[in-house]
């Protein structure tokens, strides 16, 4: 019987991996991204994986956001030595993303350790290196989308369009086993319908097994056509005063279609004639790709290129990749746009400008991402009167615009329009990930109540054998009869019983620890195991802060 272990995006948003395993052993990787957000969150990304990487044979990657790819470079330096199958597009991306990572992890570890050496303490390595993440590049194999492909002969997969940045895939799955089948799509990132530049999410419509992605399980998204309008406003609020306009933005996708609307504007004269600075060397790189990969745009963006436009170019638009042409920009005085990372104001050059134009009457600031809780991006969003750059305290005096109707993610309508597909087709049994445990909690209870579909969000490290489709059913029915029996006997004496198992296995567990502690034998994978468990029952009791994307 297969197997899927849930290694990342599994009670959270990051960190997306899963281990599929074949009845006869063969084993394959669906993404390998980074943890991000809180400490505790990225102290996973350091620990030993739960499978030796020299025996998996393949990896198949939904899209290059790190949040997905990042941890590739340290599957290859601990013995991966495998194909990386993907788009042409992600193949491409990843080769800036990953490389850029690396250069963030080894500026990391840098820090860390003159941090360290002053406090006489060790040198720490860095996550990997250029090196690691150069090598990895060479193992990427890219397909091409909505074509069947043998894997070996137990496996096929076929990418579809997921509509969620350029070249990400949903990514559907069949492995034989004797005589029969199994069909298993993860759905990657999910766009919205409509998204600018790239094409809608493809209707799969059939599986027997089905993840699914739930980063906005719980919420709704203001409309696209609101938030253009509201761009608009924010620029024009920043030009009547002749002061500046700074938007920070991821550099791939959000920062593309910034251009692309920029573009729009200025096609429609509702610009007037005022500089424009991508001002951001990987955001800059990014657009050379979406340059390149016309064949993933969608209809309206082919018809832009038809009237030949380029669809991330306008008169004024200033690429100001090296550091000298970054400094110049705030010594004009006068309007101008500035699109900068990071997305969140937590690094790059987003907060040279924010260090000079927050404190500025009339200028405007306009966010158009998500912001973690922690970040400066966050305060500012959250209405702070200072924030501290470069240990600065900053007055924010500027006008601040939150513009929340560009997420590249499906939103709960969308994620259910979605997986709705399925319902006439094949029933499957749905598995909800990548979203913070209400979020996921909230689009599973959905599913079951809308679409009748057996739906959970499976734990961290979870292990889920996936059975050909005619036993499943017959024991998901019996489970459930059980159940409805289950529910009839006393609640209170149940609940009782757990609390009282809980707490005689929590003394054990005392026990336990202390032991291993003596003997030396405890493991970062242990404390991380706690961790988890920990963390499910904050997040039964609501005590859990929600932690970042
Ligand atoms: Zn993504
Ligand atoms: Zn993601």
């Amino acid at each position: 019987m297969a197997t899927v272990v849930c290694l990342g995006a599994a009670g959270t948003v990051t960190g997306s991996n899963y281990l599929i395993e074949t009845a006869s052993g063969r084993r394959f990787l669906v993404d390998c991204g980074m943890f991000q957000g809180s400490k505790r969150i990225e102290t996973r990304n350091w620990l030993e994986w739960d499978f030796d990487p020299s025996q998996i044979e393949t990896l198949i990657l939904t899209h290059a956001h790190i949040d997905h790819s990042g941890r590739i470079p340290k599957l290859v330096k601990d013995g991966f030595r495998g194909q990386i199958i993907t788009s042409r597009a992600t193949a491409d991306l990843c080769n800036i993303m990953l490389r850029d990572s690396a250069h963030v992890q080894e500026m990391d570890a840098e820090w860390q350790t003159r941090k360290n050496q002053r406090k006489g303490k060790q040198a720490i390595q860095p996550l990997y290196t250029m090196a690691d993440a150069e090598e990895s590049l060479s193992y990427l194999a890219p397909v091409n989308e909505n074509t069947v492909i043998s894997l070996n002969d137990e496996v096929r997969f076929r990418l579809r369009d997921a509509g969620h940045i350029l070249g990400s895939s949903i990514i559907e799955l069949w492995i034989t086993e004797g005589d029969s089948e199994i069909k298993i799509v993860f759905s990657g990132d999910l766009g919205r319908e409509n998204q600018l530049i790239v094409k809608d999410p493809a209707d799969v419509g059939h599986a027997d097994y089905l993840f699914v992605e739930s980063t906005y399980g719980d919420r709704l998204h203001k409309t696209f056509e609101d938030s253009k309008q509201e761009l608009l406003e924010a620029i024009r609020y920043a030009l009547s005063h002749e002061e500046k306009v700074i938007i920070p933005a991821f550099a791939l996708e959000r920062t593309q279609e910034i251009l692309y609307l920029l573009g729009e504007f200025s096609r429609e004269s509702l610009l007037p004639d005022i500089p424009i600075y991508l001002d951001s060397p990987l955001a800059i790189k990014a657009t050379e790709i979406f340059r390149r990969h016309k064949d993933y745009y969608d209809r309206e963006a082919r018809a832009i290129v038809n009237k030949g436009f380029d669809p991330f170019d306008m008169p004024n638009l200033h690429f100001t990749a090296a550091t000298e042409e970054s400094m110049a920009i705030n010594k004009k005085p006068g309007s101008a746009i500035i699109v900068a990372a990071s997305g969140m104001c937590t690094a790059g050059r987003i907060k040279h400008h924010l260090k000079h134009n927050l404190w500025r009457d009339g200028a405007s600031i306009i966010i158009v991402g998500y912001q973690a809780a922690g970040t400066t991006g966050r305060q500012i969003v959250d209405g702070a009167d200072h924030v501290r750059i470069f240990g600065e305290n900053v007055a924010v005096r500027a006008k601040v615009f939150t513009i929340g109707g560009f997420s590249a993610h499906a939103d709960q309508t969308g994620l259910l329009g979605w997986v709705g597909n399925f319902v006439n087709e094949s029933q499957p049994r749905v598995f909800v990930v990548h979203g913070e445990k209400t979020a996921s909690e909230t689009l599973a209870k959905e599913i079951k109540q809308r679409h009748k579909l057996d739906a959970r969000p499976p734990r961290w490290r979870e292990t889920l054998i996936l059975k050909p489709r005619k036993d499943v059913s017959v024991e998901t029915q019996a489970v459930d009869a059980a159940a409805d029996v289950d529910a009839a006997a006393d609640v209170d004496a149940a609940v009782a019983d757990t609390i009282a198992g809980m707490e005689q296995e929590l003394n054990r567990l005392k026990t336990y620890v202390q032991e291993k502690q003596r003997a030396g034998t405890l493991t970062e994978g242990d404390i991380e195991q706690l961790r988890a468990v920990w963390e499910d029952i904050e997040a039964i009791t609501g005590s859990r802060a929600a932690s970042a994307e």
